[in-house]
Order: C-alpha cells, then sequence, then structure tokens
C-alpha cells in the first residue's frame, strides 16, 4: 500500500494533529541536501513527532500493516536520517527529549533521544562526571552517538569510544514490540549492558553503530567517567568568535609538531604507557586551519603557513587532580616529545587550543570546517592498534597525490587524524578529504578516491575501514575481518523481517 489520507489519520490519531505535519515547507526541510551531501533527498510523506515509547511501537506498527517505510532523525547530521525512496514518512524525535536520571552513585545517564549534548553534558559535569560525545556538536544526540552511530571522538585517548559506555537499551523493534535489554531484563535497573543469558549489545550497536535497522532506541542508559579537569568552562565571546576558557592551574594544553608519523606513532604509545594526559591526538591540518581562522578568505591568506607550521600536530591536553600532578605530567611529557623528535609550536598557535578546549574539545567550533563550501567526506574510520594505524596513514602518502596533484581533491594529503583510546591500547583514524561538489567531475572523482582508498586497504590488509552492515561492499572488505558481513547479514535478516523491501 502507499502512503495515503487514511495512513495519515491513523498516525495523527497516535500523536495528536499537532505533532505531525505533511506542510510542504516542513517536508521541504527534511529533504534539504546539506554541502556533504552530492544528491537530493527525496521527499518524505510526512513527519511524526511521537513523544513516547509506545507511540514510537504504535507508529512501527501502523507503517509495518500498511507498507510504509520509516526513518528515525534526531538531528539529520548524516545521509542515513532521510528519506532514501517513496512512501517514506519521519520518525522525529525532538520531543522525547528528557533526561531521565542521572545516578551519581552508580555513574549512569538514563536519556530518551532528543536529548542534546549541550542539555546532558553542563548537568553531567556539574556533579563531577563527564563522558565522551562525539564532535558532532552540541546539539547532536548523546543517545544516537551511544546506541546508534559510529562514536569516536577527540577525547577518547583518557576514555573509549561510546560503544563500550552503553548499557540498558529500550528499543522498539522492527516488528513494533518494546525490548529491554540488559540488567532491565531481571528488573535490577539501567546499571549493566548484560544480564542472563547471551549480551544483546553487539547487536544492538555494534562497533559502528545500526543507524536504526535493529530497531528504534526510544531510552538508553551511558556510563560516565569521573571528569578530568575544573567542573566549570568559562566562556568568552560570542559564537563563532568564542574562546572557551578552564581557568584551572591544573589544566594545560600543548601542540607539538612532527615531521614523520614514526614519531608521532612513537609518542603517543610512550604517552600511554605512562598514564598521562587527558587527551591525545594527531590532528588534521585541514579542519586545524578552517577553525584557526574567521572565513574563506582568511582560511586561504594563512593555509600556506598554517600547514608548514602545524603539518602533523600532536595535541596534548593535560587535566590533572592537582599542580604537582601537572607539573610530574609535564616533565614525562616533554622528555617524550625530546626522544620522539617533536617540536612545540609557537606560541601564538597554541593558544588557540588552550583557548578553545570545550568540553568536547573544539567540537563547537567544528562546523566552521564546513566554511570553505564544496564537498566533504570522511572515509577511513576504522580502529586498530596505534602503529597499524599510523602505517595506514603512511599509506595514504602512496595514492593520494594522483588526486591531490590534477586537483580531483582539495590538495591536503596528510589530512588525517589519529585518535588513541583507552591510553593508546588502540586507536581510530580518519581520512577527511574535501571535493567540489560543483565541477561536473567532481562526483566521479570522489568515487575514485574512496575506490582506490578501499584498494590501498585490501592489498595490504589494513582495517581502516569499519564493515557497515553487509552488501557488495562489505562483502569486499569482509574478507578482512572474518567475513563479519555474513554474520551481519543473518542478524539484521533474523531482526528485522522487514529489511530490504
Ligand atoms: C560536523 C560533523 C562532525 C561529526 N563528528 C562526529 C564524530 O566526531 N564522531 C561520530 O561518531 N560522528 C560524528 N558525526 C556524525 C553524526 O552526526 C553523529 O554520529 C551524530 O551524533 C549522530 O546523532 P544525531 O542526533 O545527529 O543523529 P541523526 O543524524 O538524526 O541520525 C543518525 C542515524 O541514526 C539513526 N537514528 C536516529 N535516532 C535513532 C534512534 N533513536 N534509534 C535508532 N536509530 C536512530 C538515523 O536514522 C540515522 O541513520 C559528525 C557529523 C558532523 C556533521
Amino acid at each position: 500500500m502507499s502512503f495515503s489520507e487514511q495512513v495519515y489519520q491513523e498516525l495523527a490519531a497516535v500523536v495528536g494533529e499537532r505533532n505531525i505535519s505533511r506542510e510542504e515547507y516542513v517536508l521541504a526541510g527534511n529533504r534539504a541536501k546539506t554541502p556533504e551531501i552530492p544528491f537530493a533527498h527525496p521527499s518524505p510523506e510526512a513527519i511524526v513527532l511521537p513523544g513516547s515509547t509506545e507511540e514510537v511501537a504504535e507508529i512501527v506498527r501502523i507503517c509495518n500493516r500498511c507498507g510504509i517505510k520509516y526513518v528515525a532523525v534526531v538531528t539529520g547530521c548524516i545521509p542515513s536520517a532521510y528519506a532514501t525512496g517513496e512512501d517514506t514518512i519521519i520518525i522525529h524525535l525532538k520531543r522525547m527529549n528528557r533526561i531521565v536520571e542521572i545516578n551519581d552513585k552508580d555513574r549512569y545517564a538514563l536519556i530518551e533521544p532528543g536529548v542534546r549534548h549541550v542539555q546532558l553534558y553542563p548537568e553531567v559535569r556539574k556533579r563531577g562526571l563527564s563522558y565522551a560525545a562525539a564532535a558532532v556538536g552540541p546539539g547532536g544526540s548523546p543517545l544516537v552517538t551511544y546506541s546508534c552511530t559510529g562514536g569516536d571522538n577527540h577525547v577518547q585517548y583518557g576514555t573509549s569510544r561510546p560503544s563500550r559506555y552503553l548499557l540498558g537499551v529500550e528499543l522498539v523493534t522492527p516488528e513494533g514490540e518494546i525490548l529491554r535489554t540488559g540488567s532491565l531484563q531481571t528488573d535490577s535497573g539501567w546499571f549493566c549492558p548484560e544480564s542472563p543469558g547471551p549480551s544483546l549489545r553487539g547487536v544492538v550497536r555494534g562497533y559502528s553503530g545500526n543507524s536504526g535497522k535493529v530497531g528504534i532506541v526510544t531510552k538508553c542508559a551511558i556510563a560516565l567517567d569521573m571528569c578530568k579537569g575544573p567542573a566549570e568552562i568559562r566562556r568568552e565571546g560570542i559564537t563563532p568568535h568564542h574562546k572557551m576558557i578552564m581557568d584551572s592551574d591544573c589544566s594545560r594544553v600543548y601542540v607539538f609538531n612532527y615531521e614523520n608519523i614514526q614519531d608521532v606513532c612513537d609518542a603517543i604509545i610512550a604517552l600511554g604507557e605512562n598514564e598521562i594526559g587527558a587527551t591525545v591526538q594527531k590532528y588534521f591540518y585541514l579542519p586545524l586551519t578552517l577553525m584557526m581562522t574567521n572565513s574563506a578568505n582568511e582560511f586561504w591568506e594563512k593555509w600556506d603557513t598554517y600547514k608548514e607550521v602545524m603539518s602533523m600536530p600532536l595535541v596534548v591536553h593535560l587535566a590533572a587532580h592537582s599542580v604537582r600532578e601537572r607539573e610530574y605530567e609535564e616533565k614525562i611529557l616533554f622528555d617524550i616529545i625530546n626522544e620522539t623528535h617533536g617540536t612545540r609550536i609557537p606560541r601564538e598557535y597554541e593558544q588557540w587550543w588552550e583557548d578553545h578546549m570545550d568540553y568536547f574539545m573544539i567540537v563547537s567550533r567544528l562546523q566552521s570546517v564546513l566554511r570553505l563550501g564544496g564537498s566533504w567526506l570522511p572515509i577511513k574510520t576504522g580502529a586498530e592498534s596505534v602503529q597499524h594505524m599510523c602505517d595506514v596513514g603512511e599509506s595514504i602518502g602512496e595514492f593520494i597525490h594522483d588526486f591531490t596533484n590534477t586537483g580531483k581533491i582539495f590538495n591536503a594529503p596528510e589530512n588525517y587524524q589519529i585518535i588513541p583510546m583507552e591510553y593508546g591500547h588502540f586507536a581510530s583514524i580518519e581520512l577527511l578529504f574535501m571535493w567540489d561538489r560543483f565541477d561536473p567531475d567532481g562526483f566521479k572523482n570522489m568515487a575514485e578516491f574512496c575506490a582506490a582508498s578501499r584498494e590501498s586497504d585490501l592489498k595490504k590488509h589494513y582495517h581502516a575501514s569499519p564493515i557497515m552492515g553487509y552488501g557488495k561492499r562489505a562483502e569486499k572488505q569482509g574478507v578482512l575481518y572474518s567475513n563479519c558481513h555474513i554474520w551481519a547479514q543473518l542478524i539484521y535478516e533474523a531482526y528485522n523481517p522487514y529489511i530490504g523491501q
């Protein structure tokens, strides 16, 4: 059946007339392509705004009965948050925005999908607690990051990925049933992802998240860490020209530059072995220059200088509990930097980092990277050992120059970041490239570059890109990951009888 007046009325009966719309101006806002998405999305038929888990379940059951597809959305930051075909509705979860509980004792927060980082993080920090937030920005949904999407973030050196912190989950399955996982099974509360019997955390979330393929998450608990750094962060100025200042003698930011990636690798491993630092990352120089400048014109004025001064920058944030601890960490840090041939960048550049260390680490500035226009794409977003990730980084130079030297993509061949996790026990990588979506060959160039990157990984047996589900691309990559795409397909089909319809 296709979307009809009757389906609209059934949905309206669930959420109320106020919380459903098919007005053209509302639909238009939910199919607009963002700069990094090179195609226009088909229009959804309607937007529904449920207010509770029961309403979500009821909507899913109506959709199944009437053959309507649906997409769950909070922010709509990535292509999978839009309609991809006809007869699709958007289930917008922004009304479900309650922080249900912050449990200081057992250190978890219980949240609904519509809760934003800007809502949760200050509440948590006030209590001396913290959590690792993706760099998507203050408007992103912690629930989505923790239970549905990738989750790598800039503070994971001293913590980890959200996949490690997901606890109890409430989910509306594709069949419209309400499922509660982990310790909820035994009425023991939200504190634990496991319960008697097999854990469902891998199915609900896995490594890269399922983006809603096994159901709509309507509540989840995320584990909280002790906060490193001052409880208060002072803001000066007005966004986007603001500063976020940590007024604390225990907090310091240092930025070092390197000439080769093996030295960076040795430094990251040594820092982790000594368990010093709250945040460590080999950052990428193109977003960095975009964040450090205030307009596209200023970017072009400064790009040549900045890419030289910070060609391979290693950013280290020390957040100790006492001045004595900070001084101790500084001594070790500078020894490691000397031994690994790093050089401290001039203070005028380093000061920028000191002035923008907000709670996500520079994240509220990150949207500036979209300022150049054109289009951008992150690829190679996998994780493995620090050495493996650095080898992957080095291998980019073997194929990228064919594209940068010919103007097919933006000329920034070393534009990849490596972020260690759990004090360097493993690390993630991201190669971010920009291309011109107004160039008639732009899309083709982008696709060829992605293919060259994948070929390189296969040839060298690099675990550089996580497998996303199954299908043709996963099949190719699957050989690098014990053919896990076969299991992914079996799991998706078992949990979602409507998949592929
Ligand atoms: C500038 C920028 C920086 C980013 N940086 C990062 C980063 O550092 N790390 C990172 O991991 N990601 C990053 N992202 C990607 C992504 O936006 C984030 O993962 C984001 O937090 C997802 O949350 P959201 O609210 O934006 O979800 P949406 O964009 O609304 O949805 C994301 C996906 O999850 C599905 N979904 C939404 N809600 C639910 C639900 N309740 N149940 C099931 N499925 C659901 C959607 O259908 C969609 O497939 C970035 C994106 C941008 C634009």
